[in-house]
């Protein structure tokens, strides 16, 4: 039996928006609507409470921002028949207020992040309004906290997690981003969260258009998708509305460890 036994992808939240606003670059169908989906991930390992990737934001954020919570994160992992106060890991992907927004669920979890992502977090390179925009305070506060308090586990690089869980570094969107190679029954599923916002990030070779390095970004961008030994069906990005249409479905949790009932090729 392979390591990971499930993987859930819970939609928590959306935003609509036209595709211009998600390539760094014009593209033709620039005025059409290209919403998207926020998600928290789970991998369930047999003996193992889940490991938690990323925690959404909450609705403070989602106020600030204009954001849709179309169902509160802890109400998504109850549904997914996950106790939030039993989770002992919890991987932080990388800071973006979309991604650390819920810290406090998981009183009793280590924090797993890459030094140079809180490195650059708590950073004169924060001074820089536009660099600063994707991240909230409150968050990185919370994470220095949770440090002082022992809750904090760093990585540095490419680091194996768990047996059938990888951690590998694709910065660029940010200066630390990390993804999560789960070894399930049919073969390797990278998380890639914001490594590739949308498939189309990838099959249009062009990043989303908020980084740190954009030519690093493309490169993760790749890497991404070579993790995934390059088939986007083992790929699941961090805000697509398709991981939800493609993959086996059930309020709002995908069934990335399953294979996609319509191949992600056939929407591109
Ligand atoms: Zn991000
Ligand atoms: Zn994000």
């Amino acid at each position: 039996m392979a390591p990971v036994t499930r993987i859930d992808a819970i939609r928590y939240a959306r935003h609509e928006r036209n595709a211009s606003a998600n390539f760094a670059a014009p593209v033709d169908d620039h005025d059409l609507p290209m919403p998207l989906d926020y998600f928290v991930w789970a991998i369930h390992r047999e003996g193992h409470p889940p490991v938690i990737v990323d925690t959404g934001f909450g609705e403070q954020a989602a106020a600030a921002r204009g954001r849709i919570i179309t169902r509160p994160l802890v109400e998504g992992l109850r549904d997914a028949g996950i106790d939030h106060l039993s989770v002992e890991d919890v991987i932080l992907t990388h800071l973006h207020y979309d991604h650390v927004g819920s810290l406090s669920l998981f009183p009793n979890a280590k924090f797993h992040v890459q030094d140079a992502e809180l490195a650059f977090a708590t950073s004169r390179r924060v001074c820089d309004q536009p660099t600063r925009a994707p991240f909230d305070a409150e968050p990185v506060a919370q994470l220095v906290r949770k440090l002082y308090a022992d809750h904090v586990v760093f990585h540095d690089g490419d680091d194996e997690f768990a047996p059938g869980i990888a951690l590998r570094v694709c910065p660029g969107h940010t200066a630390g981003l990390q993804v999560v190679c789960c070894e399930t029954e049919r073969g390797t599923v990278v998380l890639a969260s914001d490594a590739a916002h949308l498939y189309a990030n990838i099959t249009r070779q062009l990043p989303f258009p908020i980084f740190v390095d954009e030519a690093e970004y493309r490169e993760a961008q790749e890497r991404a998708l070579e993790l995934a030994g390059g088939s986007l069906d083992h790929l699941i990005p961090g805000h697509d509305p398709l991981v939800l249409k493609c993959f086996p479905t059930k309020d709002d949790i995908a069934r990335v460890d399953l294979p996609p009932h319509t191949p992600i090729s056939e929407t591109q």
